[in-house]
């Protein structure tokens, strides 16, 4: 990784992954600005808006992990950083959005996962409130399963 450079508070280096988004999360923390605000998505987010609510947007993330087949974000329209910040109207968009992602991409069977607050805490490399909708292949004898960082254990005494 080279010099450990210091993340902005929107942005966390630690978590950039690799190849292009690991260039561009460095250009966006230079920038110092929020990458999933409206105005700089345009800029930082090569993917078409599949949808967009009153509180939402729907895209498609443009670096997916690897082995999925669909990884769609769902983009908080306000800045906000964590989910106690999420309002009624939100709250309910957010759920009905998601059902259309579902039925849109006929998902047999997927994950809805928020992190949310600080990203040490989470593995998240963006601070503005995202879900992700993704869903991989059907279960048989030889696939194997995908990971996706959720957070750091804590140390257990032995
Ligand atoms: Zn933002």
């Amino acid at each position: 990784m080279g010099i450990m450079r210091k993340s902005s508070k929107h942005v966390n280096l630690a978590h950039s992954r690799s190849g292009d988004y690991k260039k561009l999360l460095y250009k966006i923390n230079t920038d110092n600005v929020c990458p999933f605000c409206e105005l700089n998505l345009k800029k930082y987010h090569t993917e078409p808006i599949l949808k967009e609510g009153k509180y939402w947007l729907i895209t498609t993330n443009q670096n997916p992990y690897n082995g999925l087949k669909h990884h769609i974000l769902i983009i908080c329209k306000r800045h906000i950083e964590t989910i106690s910040e999420i309002n009624k109207n939100e709250s309910i968009e957010l759920i009905s959005l998601s059902g259309w992602v579902n039925t849109q991409f006929k998902i047999n069977g997927g994950v809805l996962m928020i992190r949310f607050g600080n990203t040490d805490y989470t593995g998240a490399s963006v601070t503005h409130l995202h879900g992700h909708i993704v869903s991989g292949g059907k279960r048989h004898k030889d696939t194997k399963s995908i990971k996706i960082k959720l957070g750091y254990k804590i140390a257990r005494r032995k």
